[in-house]
Protein backbone atom coordinates (compact mmCIF):
# COMPACT_ATOMS: atom_id res chain seq x y z
CA UNK A 1 0.00 0.00 0.00
CA UNK A 2 1.72 3.40 -0.85
CA UNK A 3 2.54 5.65 1.84
CA UNK A 4 0.83 8.83 2.34
CA UNK A 5 2.15 11.81 2.52
CA UNK A 6 1.55 14.26 5.18
CA UNK A 7 2.85 17.79 3.72
CA UNK A 8 0.41 20.39 2.35
CA UNK A 9 -0.01 20.34 -1.17
CA UNK A 10 2.85 23.03 -3.16
CA UNK A 11 0.63 25.74 -3.99
CA UNK A 12 -0.48 25.94 -0.42
CA UNK A 13 1.25 29.46 1.07
CA UNK A 14 3.66 28.82 4.33
CA UNK A 15 1.83 29.59 7.13
CA UNK A 16 2.96 32.22 9.29
CA UNK A 17 4.66 31.45 12.54
CA UNK A 18 2.72 31.96 16.26
CA UNK A 19 3.28 35.73 17.26
CA UNK A 20 4.16 34.59 21.03
CA UNK A 21 7.10 31.99 21.42
CA UNK A 22 7.42 30.14 24.79
CA UNK A 23 10.96 29.02 24.75
CA UNK A 24 11.60 26.17 27.57
CA UNK A 25 15.66 25.23 28.13
CA UNK A 26 15.45 21.86 29.58
CA UNK A 27 12.63 19.56 29.87
CA UNK A 28 13.30 18.06 33.12
CA UNK A 29 10.76 17.76 36.34
CA UNK A 30 10.38 21.37 35.76
CA UNK A 31 10.03 22.11 32.11
CA UNK A 32 7.98 19.35 31.42
CA UNK A 33 5.46 20.37 34.14
CA UNK A 34 5.94 23.85 32.58
CA UNK A 35 5.01 22.92 29.23
CA UNK A 36 1.92 20.76 30.55
CA UNK A 37 0.71 23.29 32.50
CA UNK A 38 0.72 26.39 29.42
CA UNK A 39 -0.24 23.41 27.23
CA UNK A 40 -3.40 23.06 28.66
CA UNK A 41 -3.98 27.04 29.19
CA UNK A 42 -3.73 28.08 25.26
CA UNK A 43 -6.44 27.66 23.28
CA UNK A 44 -6.88 26.76 19.40
CA UNK A 45 -7.51 30.45 18.86
CA UNK A 46 -4.21 31.98 21.03
CA UNK A 47 -1.31 32.71 18.67
CA UNK A 48 1.14 31.21 21.32
CA UNK A 49 3.77 28.70 20.39
CA UNK A 50 6.13 26.84 22.40
CA UNK A 51 9.55 25.68 21.54
CA UNK A 52 11.24 22.34 23.77
CA UNK A 53 14.94 22.73 24.09
CA UNK A 54 16.86 19.42 25.33
CA UNK A 55 19.83 17.81 24.73
CA UNK A 56 18.24 14.67 25.12
CA UNK A 57 15.07 13.53 23.41
CA UNK A 58 13.81 11.97 26.89
CA UNK A 59 12.80 12.65 30.28
CA UNK A 60 14.69 11.31 33.45
CA UNK A 61 12.71 10.26 36.32
CA UNK A 62 16.19 11.08 38.27
CA UNK A 63 14.90 9.66 41.72
CA UNK A 64 15.02 6.21 40.38
CA UNK A 65 18.72 6.49 38.93
CA UNK A 66 19.74 4.72 41.64
CA UNK A 67 17.85 1.83 40.70
CA UNK A 68 18.79 1.25 37.32
CA UNK A 69 22.25 1.44 39.09
CA UNK A 70 21.49 -1.59 41.44
CA UNK A 71 20.16 -3.41 38.44
CA UNK A 72 16.64 -3.54 40.04
CA UNK A 73 15.12 -1.42 37.37
CA UNK A 74 15.65 -1.43 33.33
CA UNK A 75 16.95 2.52 31.96
CA UNK A 76 14.09 2.30 29.71
CA UNK A 77 11.42 2.12 33.07
CA UNK A 78 12.96 5.37 33.96
CA UNK A 79 12.98 7.84 30.84
CA UNK A 80 10.25 8.99 28.55
CA UNK A 81 11.01 10.08 24.99
CA UNK A 82 9.17 13.39 24.53
CA UNK A 83 7.94 12.51 21.48
CA UNK A 84 5.24 10.01 23.15
CA UNK A 85 4.08 11.83 25.75
CA UNK A 86 1.47 13.43 23.53
CA UNK A 87 2.98 17.00 22.83
CA UNK A 88 0.38 19.32 21.73
CA UNK A 89 0.33 21.04 17.69
CA UNK A 90 1.54 24.64 19.08
CA UNK A 91 4.91 22.86 20.62
CA UNK A 92 7.91 21.99 18.64
CA UNK A 93 11.06 19.76 20.59
CA UNK A 94 14.75 20.52 19.17
CA UNK A 95 17.10 18.23 20.30
CA UNK A 96 19.77 20.40 20.90
CA UNK A 97 22.42 21.26 23.67
CA UNK A 98 22.15 25.60 24.76
CA UNK A 99 25.37 27.13 24.53
CA UNK A 100 24.44 30.51 25.57
CA UNK A 101 21.82 32.70 26.58
CA UNK A 102 21.07 36.45 25.18
CA UNK A 103 18.89 38.22 27.58
CA UNK A 104 19.60 41.74 25.59
CA UNK A 105 18.44 40.23 22.14
CA UNK A 106 16.54 37.74 23.34
CA UNK A 107 18.09 34.71 21.82
CA UNK A 108 19.43 31.21 22.53
CA UNK A 109 22.83 30.07 20.62
CA UNK A 110 22.06 25.69 20.26
CA UNK A 111 24.07 23.46 18.48
CA UNK A 112 21.11 23.55 16.11
CA UNK A 113 21.58 27.00 15.51
CA UNK A 114 19.86 30.56 16.95
CA UNK A 115 16.56 30.21 18.50
CA UNK A 116 14.89 34.16 19.60
CA UNK A 117 11.86 34.09 22.40
CA UNK A 118 9.52 36.28 23.53
CA UNK A 119 9.02 34.37 27.13
CA UNK A 120 11.96 32.16 28.49
CA UNK A 121 11.54 29.57 31.32
CA UNK A 122 14.83 28.21 31.86
CA UNK A 123 15.32 24.87 33.61
CA UNK A 124 18.42 23.53 32.56
CA UNK A 125 19.00 21.56 36.35
CA UNK A 126 22.33 21.01 37.85
CA UNK A 127 25.47 19.24 37.52
CA UNK A 128 27.99 17.18 39.58
CA UNK A 129 31.16 19.46 40.10
CA UNK A 130 34.00 16.69 40.34
CA UNK A 131 36.45 19.36 38.93
CA UNK A 132 39.98 18.87 39.59
CA UNK A 133 39.11 15.87 40.91
CA UNK A 134 39.14 13.27 38.45
CA UNK A 135 42.70 12.74 36.24
CA UNK A 136 42.53 10.59 32.79
CA UNK A 137 44.07 7.54 34.76
CA UNK A 138 41.34 7.55 37.17
CA UNK A 139 38.41 7.88 35.42
CA UNK A 140 37.49 4.99 34.67
CA UNK A 141 36.72 3.97 38.67
CA UNK A 142 34.76 7.22 39.15
CA UNK A 143 31.20 7.58 37.94
CA UNK A 144 28.40 10.64 38.87
CA UNK A 145 24.68 9.45 39.05
CA UNK A 146 22.66 12.16 37.02
CA UNK A 147 21.82 10.72 33.86
CA UNK A 148 20.80 7.00 32.80
CA UNK A 149 24.36 6.45 31.24
CA UNK A 150 25.82 7.11 34.43
CA UNK A 151 23.82 4.59 35.89
CA UNK A 152 24.18 1.95 33.65
CA UNK A 153 27.87 2.94 34.03
CA UNK A 154 27.70 2.14 37.55
CA UNK A 155 25.75 -1.21 37.26
CA UNK A 156 28.54 -2.87 34.82
CA UNK A 157 31.00 -1.69 36.48
CA UNK A 158 29.68 -2.89 40.39
CA UNK A 159 29.30 -6.14 38.18
CA UNK A 160 32.21 -6.17 36.17
CA UNK A 161 34.46 -6.33 39.68
CA UNK A 162 32.33 -8.77 40.70
CA UNK A 163 33.24 -11.11 37.71
CA UNK A 164 37.19 -10.28 38.02
CA UNK A 165 37.06 -10.86 41.68
CA UNK A 166 35.07 -14.02 41.24
CA UNK A 167 38.26 -15.53 39.48
CA UNK A 168 40.55 -13.52 41.55
CA UNK A 169 42.83 -16.21 43.71
CA UNK A 170 45.41 -13.23 45.71
CA UNK A 171 42.76 -12.57 48.77
CA UNK A 172 43.83 -9.08 48.97
CA UNK A 173 43.40 -7.99 45.04
CA UNK A 174 39.85 -9.73 45.92
CA UNK A 175 39.44 -7.44 48.72
CA UNK A 176 40.42 -4.57 46.90
CA UNK A 177 38.06 -4.84 43.42
CA UNK A 178 34.96 -5.70 46.11
CA UNK A 179 35.80 -2.30 47.74
CA UNK A 180 33.06 0.20 46.89
CA UNK A 181 32.64 4.09 48.00
CA UNK A 182 30.22 6.68 47.67
CA UNK A 183 31.32 10.44 48.24
CA UNK A 184 28.49 12.21 49.50
CA UNK A 185 25.75 11.30 52.21
CA UNK A 186 23.11 13.57 51.27
CA UNK A 187 20.05 12.03 50.32
CA UNK A 188 21.11 10.46 47.14
CA UNK A 189 24.18 9.01 48.75
CA UNK A 190 21.81 7.37 51.57
CA UNK A 191 20.02 6.22 48.79
CA UNK A 192 22.78 4.42 47.21
CA UNK A 193 24.18 3.06 49.44
CA UNK A 194 21.30 1.31 50.85
CA UNK A 195 20.27 0.06 47.62
CA UNK A 196 23.92 -1.22 47.09
CA UNK A 197 24.30 -2.86 50.71
CA UNK A 198 21.00 -5.01 49.79
CA UNK A 199 21.96 -5.65 46.16
CA UNK A 200 25.55 -6.74 46.68
CA UNK A 201 24.63 -8.74 50.39
CA UNK A 202 21.26 -10.37 49.42
CA UNK A 203 21.56 -11.14 46.15
CA UNK A 204 25.19 -10.99 44.20
CA UNK A 205 27.01 -13.05 46.84
CA UNK A 206 24.09 -15.87 46.24
CA UNK A 207 24.93 -15.68 42.31
CA UNK A 208 28.90 -15.24 42.76
CA UNK A 209 29.44 -18.33 45.01
CA UNK A 210 32.72 -18.02 45.35
CA UNK A 211 32.78 -14.36 47.08
CA UNK A 212 33.11 -14.08 50.74
CA UNK A 213 30.39 -11.67 51.61
CA UNK A 214 33.05 -10.65 54.46
CA UNK A 215 35.72 -9.25 51.25
CA UNK A 216 33.10 -6.59 50.62
CA UNK A 217 33.22 -2.94 51.49
CA UNK A 218 30.86 -0.48 51.09
CA UNK A 219 32.31 2.81 52.61
CA UNK A 220 30.02 6.08 52.38
CA UNK A 221 32.12 9.23 53.14
CA UNK A 222 30.80 12.67 54.00
CA UNK A 223 32.26 16.21 54.84
CA UNK A 224 29.26 17.12 57.38
CA UNK A 225 29.33 15.46 60.62
CA UNK A 226 26.23 13.72 60.30
CA UNK A 227 24.23 12.02 56.60
CA UNK A 228 21.67 14.16 55.49
CA UNK A 229 22.20 17.11 58.06
CA UNK A 230 19.15 18.93 56.63
CA UNK A 231 17.03 16.47 58.60
CA UNK A 232 16.67 16.13 62.52
CA UNK A 233 19.23 14.57 64.21
CA UNK A 234 16.76 11.48 65.08
CA UNK A 235 16.46 10.91 61.78
CA UNK A 236 19.53 11.56 60.14
CA UNK A 237 20.82 8.77 63.14
CA UNK A 238 17.75 6.58 62.49
CA UNK A 239 19.74 6.60 58.28
CA UNK A 240 23.02 5.90 59.76
CA UNK A 241 21.69 3.03 62.13
CA UNK A 242 20.19 1.41 59.04
CA UNK A 243 23.21 1.37 57.24
CA UNK A 244 25.50 0.33 59.91
CA UNK A 245 22.91 -2.41 60.46
CA UNK A 246 23.47 -3.31 56.25
CA UNK A 247 27.44 -3.69 56.27
CA UNK A 248 27.76 -0.01 55.28
CA UNK A 249 30.57 1.94 57.13
CA UNK A 250 29.76 5.79 57.24
CA UNK A 251 32.58 8.26 57.40
CA UNK A 252 31.76 11.69 58.49
CA UNK A 253 33.56 14.79 58.98
CA UNK A 254 35.65 12.95 56.07
CA UNK A 255 36.46 14.96 52.75
CA UNK A 256 37.80 12.84 49.75
CA UNK A 257 40.98 14.72 49.01
CA UNK A 258 42.77 12.88 46.13
CA UNK A 259 41.45 9.62 43.95
CA UNK A 260 43.60 6.77 42.91
CA UNK A 261 43.62 4.54 40.08
CA UNK A 262 42.04 2.19 42.54
CA UNK A 263 41.82 4.39 45.88
CA UNK A 264 40.48 7.40 47.39
CA UNK A 265 42.41 9.06 49.83
CA UNK A 266 40.37 10.66 53.10
CA UNK A 267 41.42 13.64 55.10
CA UNK A 268 44.80 14.09 53.59
CA UNK A 269 46.20 10.96 55.54
CA UNK A 270 43.98 7.57 55.27
CA UNK A 271 43.63 5.83 51.75
CA UNK A 272 40.57 3.58 51.06
CA UNK A 273 40.93 0.84 48.75
CA UNK A 274 38.16 1.65 46.04
CA UNK A 275 37.29 0.13 42.23
CA UNK A 276 34.21 2.37 42.43
CA UNK A 277 33.89 5.74 43.54
CA UNK A 278 30.17 7.18 43.12
CA UNK A 279 30.43 10.95 43.39
CA UNK A 280 26.97 12.42 44.55
CA UNK A 281 28.00 15.92 45.88
CA UNK A 282 29.25 18.96 44.56
CA UNK A 283 25.68 19.38 43.17
CA UNK A 284 26.11 22.56 40.85
CA UNK A 285 23.53 24.59 38.95
CA UNK A 286 24.02 23.95 35.23
CA UNK A 287 27.17 25.91 34.17
CA UNK A 288 25.23 26.89 30.87
CA UNK A 289 23.55 29.94 33.34
CA UNK A 290 27.12 31.12 34.57
CA UNK A 291 27.17 32.82 31.26
CA UNK A 292 23.82 35.41 32.37
CA UNK A 293 25.00 38.95 33.03
CA UNK A 294 23.02 38.87 36.26
CA UNK A 295 23.95 37.40 40.04
CA UNK A 296 24.61 34.21 40.65
CA UNK A 297 25.05 32.68 44.59
CA UNK A 298 27.89 30.02 45.48
CA UNK A 299 26.66 27.28 43.72
CA UNK A 300 26.05 29.21 40.69
CA UNK A 301 21.93 29.40 40.67
CA UNK A 302 20.46 32.39 40.04
CA UNK A 303 18.65 34.80 42.11
CA UNK A 304 14.94 35.16 41.25
CA UNK A 305 12.65 37.25 42.53
CA UNK A 306 8.47 36.29 44.10
CA UNK A 307 7.62 35.47 40.73
CA UNK A 308 10.64 33.37 39.79
CA UNK A 309 11.56 35.86 37.49
CA UNK A 310 14.61 37.99 36.79
CA UNK A 311 14.31 41.05 38.34
CA UNK A 312 14.65 43.51 35.31
CA UNK A 313 13.56 40.81 33.09
CA UNK A 314 9.46 39.97 33.70
CA UNK A 315 9.67 37.68 30.43
CA UNK A 316 12.27 35.26 31.68
CA UNK A 317 11.99 32.34 34.29
CA UNK A 318 14.42 30.40 36.17
CA UNK A 319 12.97 27.27 37.69
CA UNK A 320 14.35 24.36 39.50
CA UNK A 321 18.21 23.62 40.51
CA UNK A 322 19.03 26.69 38.44
CA UNK A 323 16.98 29.13 40.58
CA UNK A 324 17.82 30.44 43.94
CA UNK A 325 14.70 31.19 45.60
CA UNK A 326 14.62 32.59 49.21
CA UNK A 327 11.32 32.41 50.98
CA UNK A 328 11.00 35.38 53.37
CA UNK A 329 8.70 33.50 55.85
CA UNK A 330 10.44 30.32 56.56
CA UNK A 331 14.33 32.15 55.85
CA UNK A 332 14.90 28.97 53.62
CA UNK A 333 16.32 28.97 50.11
CA UNK A 334 14.66 26.48 47.93
CA UNK A 335 16.59 22.92 47.65
CA UNK A 336 17.87 21.33 44.52
CA UNK A 337 14.89 19.02 44.73
CA UNK A 338 12.00 17.48 42.32
CA UNK A 339 8.79 18.46 44.17
CA UNK A 340 9.83 21.94 44.70
CA UNK A 341 10.98 22.21 40.66
CA UNK A 342 7.56 20.85 39.99
CA UNK A 343 5.70 23.42 42.27
CA UNK A 344 7.67 26.28 40.55
CA UNK A 345 6.79 25.43 37.06
CA UNK A 346 3.13 25.55 37.64
CA UNK A 347 3.99 28.74 39.12
CA UNK A 348 6.23 30.45 36.32
CA UNK A 349 4.01 28.49 33.09
CA UNK A 350 1.02 30.50 35.23
CA UNK A 351 2.97 33.86 35.32
CA UNK A 352 4.11 33.75 31.48
CA UNK A 353 0.05 32.77 30.76
CA UNK A 354 -0.88 35.70 32.70
CA UNK A 355 1.51 38.09 31.38
CA UNK A 356 0.11 36.97 27.33
CA UNK A 357 -3.48 37.45 28.43
CA UNK A 358 -2.61 40.42 30.68
CA UNK A 359 -3.30 39.39 33.65
CA UNK A 360 -1.39 40.11 37.41
CA UNK A 361 1.18 37.18 37.94
CA UNK A 362 0.82 35.26 40.97
CA UNK A 363 3.90 34.84 43.77
CA UNK A 364 5.61 31.95 44.50
CA UNK A 365 4.35 29.64 47.81
CA UNK A 366 7.17 27.79 48.64
CA UNK A 367 6.29 24.50 50.84
CA UNK A 368 8.56 22.16 52.19
CA UNK A 369 5.95 19.92 53.50
CA UNK A 370 7.60 16.54 51.98
CA UNK A 371 10.36 14.27 53.04
CA UNK A 372 10.86 10.86 51.53
CA UNK A 373 13.92 8.94 51.89
CA UNK A 374 14.40 4.74 50.27
CA UNK A 375 16.29 3.02 52.81
CA UNK A 376 17.30 0.09 50.18
CA UNK A 377 14.00 -3.12 49.93
CA UNK A 378 12.82 -3.43 53.04
CA UNK A 379 12.67 0.59 54.75
CA UNK A 380 12.30 4.25 53.78
CA UNK A 381 11.46 7.03 56.01
CA UNK A 382 8.68 9.53 54.95
CA UNK A 383 7.53 13.45 56.44
CA UNK A 384 4.36 14.77 55.23
CA UNK A 385 3.86 18.02 57.45
CA UNK A 386 5.01 17.12 61.18
CA UNK A 387 3.75 13.38 60.67
CA UNK A 388 7.20 10.94 60.10
CA UNK A 389 6.65 7.29 59.29
CA UNK A 390 9.71 4.32 58.92
CA UNK A 391 10.31 1.37 57.92
CA UNK A 392 7.75 -0.88 55.37
CA UNK A 393 4.74 1.76 55.33
CA UNK A 394 7.22 4.18 54.42
CA UNK A 395 8.63 2.10 52.14
CA UNK A 396 5.21 1.29 50.75
CA UNK A 397 4.25 5.14 50.47
CA UNK A 398 7.35 5.75 48.28
CA UNK A 399 6.89 2.87 45.89
CA UNK A 400 3.60 3.75 44.99
CA UNK A 401 4.54 7.77 45.78
CA UNK A 402 7.74 6.63 42.77
CA UNK A 403 5.85 4.73 40.44
CA UNK A 404 3.19 7.13 39.99
CA UNK A 405 4.88 9.89 40.12
CA UNK A 406 6.73 8.47 37.05
CA UNK A 407 6.22 10.16 33.56
CA UNK A 408 3.49 7.86 31.64
CA UNK A 409 1.57 5.02 31.65
CA UNK A 410 3.93 2.47 30.53
CA UNK A 411 6.78 3.94 32.48
CA UNK A 412 4.71 3.31 35.37
CA UNK A 413 3.93 0.16 34.64
CA UNK A 414 7.51 -0.86 33.64
CA UNK A 415 8.65 0.50 36.94
CA UNK A 416 6.16 -1.85 38.92
CA UNK A 417 6.65 -4.92 36.84
CA UNK A 418 10.44 -4.80 37.45
CA UNK A 419 10.11 -4.05 40.90
CA UNK A 420 8.55 -7.19 41.22
CA UNK A 421 10.15 -9.49 38.68
CA UNK A 422 13.13 -7.67 41.04
CA UNK A 423 12.37 -9.19 43.86
CA UNK A 424 11.40 -12.49 42.95
CA UNK A 425 14.04 -13.48 40.22
CA UNK A 426 16.61 -10.79 41.68
CA UNK A 427 18.25 -7.98 40.39
CA UNK A 428 19.61 -7.44 36.28
CA UNK A 429 22.86 -8.86 36.42
CA UNK A 430 24.48 -8.80 33.20
CA UNK A 431 27.83 -6.51 31.98
CA UNK A 432 26.49 -4.88 29.25
CA UNK A 433 29.98 -3.10 28.50
CA UNK A 434 32.94 -3.85 30.32
CA UNK A 435 36.85 -3.48 29.57
CA UNK A 436 36.53 -6.94 28.44
CA UNK A 437 33.71 -6.81 25.72
CA UNK A 438 34.78 -3.57 24.77
CA UNK A 439 38.25 -4.71 24.04
CA UNK A 440 40.27 -2.48 26.63
CA UNK A 441 41.54 -5.53 28.29
CA UNK A 442 44.55 -7.40 26.69
CA UNK A 443 45.68 -10.40 27.01
CA UNK A 444 48.64 -11.67 28.29
CA UNK A 445 50.01 -12.89 24.22
CA UNK A 446 48.27 -8.90 23.25
C1 LIG B 1 20.40 10.43 41.73
C2 LIG B 1 19.40 11.51 42.07
C3 LIG B 1 18.38 11.24 42.97
C4 LIG B 1 17.45 12.22 43.29
N1 LIG B 1 16.45 11.92 44.17
C5 LIG B 1 15.51 12.84 44.44
C6 LIG B 1 14.41 12.53 45.30
O1 LIG B 1 14.30 11.40 45.79
N2 LIG B 1 13.50 13.50 45.54
C7 LIG B 1 13.61 14.75 45.00
O2 LIG B 1 12.75 15.60 45.26
N3 LIG B 1 14.64 15.08 44.20
C8 LIG B 1 15.59 14.17 43.91
N4 LIG B 1 16.63 14.48 43.08
C9 LIG B 1 16.76 15.86 42.58
C10 LIG B 1 15.86 16.11 41.40
O3 LIG B 1 16.04 15.11 40.41
C11 LIG B 1 16.19 17.47 40.83
O4 LIG B 1 16.03 18.44 41.84
C12 LIG B 1 15.26 17.80 39.68
O5 LIG B 1 15.48 16.90 38.63
C13 LIG B 1 15.50 19.23 39.21
O6 LIG B 1 14.62 19.49 38.17
P1 LIG B 1 15.04 20.51 37.03
O7 LIG B 1 13.85 20.62 36.15
O8 LIG B 1 15.64 21.72 37.61
O9 LIG B 1 16.24 19.76 36.26
P2 LIG B 1 16.28 18.35 35.57
O10 LIG B 1 15.12 17.51 35.93
O11 LIG B 1 17.65 17.82 35.85
O12 LIG B 1 16.19 18.71 34.02
C14 LIG B 1 17.19 19.42 33.35
C15 LIG B 1 17.04 19.17 31.86
O13 LIG B 1 17.92 20.03 31.17
C16 LIG B 1 18.56 19.31 30.13
N5 LIG B 1 19.83 19.99 29.85
C17 LIG B 1 20.86 20.17 30.71
N6 LIG B 1 21.83 20.88 30.13
C18 LIG B 1 21.41 21.13 28.86
C19 LIG B 1 21.97 21.88 27.77
N7 LIG B 1 23.15 22.49 27.86
N8 LIG B 1 21.26 21.95 26.64
C20 LIG B 1 20.04 21.33 26.54
N9 LIG B 1 19.46 20.65 27.53
C21 LIG B 1 20.13 20.57 28.68
C22 LIG B 1 18.71 17.91 30.67
O14 LIG B 1 18.85 16.96 29.62
C23 LIG B 1 17.41 17.75 31.45
O15 LIG B 1 16.40 17.19 30.66
C24 LIG B 1 17.55 13.50 42.71
C25 LIG B 1 18.57 13.78 41.79
C26 LIG B 1 19.48 12.79 41.47
C27 LIG B 1 20.57 13.09 40.47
Amino acid sequence: MPIKRRDKGVNEPEQAGPTKTVVILGVGFSGLTALKKIEAKISKNDDVGITLIDQNNYFTFAPLLHQVAVGALHPWDIVAPFRTLGLKEKTTFLQARVARIDLEKREISTTSGIRHYDFLLISLGSKTDISGMVEADNAQNVFTLKSIEDATAIKNRLLFLFEKAASEDNPQVRRELLSFTIAGGGYAGAELAAALSDMVFECAVKSYRSIDPGDIRINIIEVKDRLIDELPEKYSGYIAKHLKNHHVRIMCGARVTSIGKSWVEINGNERLPTNLLVWVTGVVANPVISGIGVEHDELGRIFVDDYLSLPDHPEVYIIGDCAHYHDEKTGQVARPRAHHAVRQAKTAAENIMALIEGRPRKKYKYSDSMVIVSLGRTNALFRFGKYWLRGLPALLIWLAAYSLLSIGVKNRFLIDVDWILSRVFGPDMAVTVSEVNSGKEKTKEE
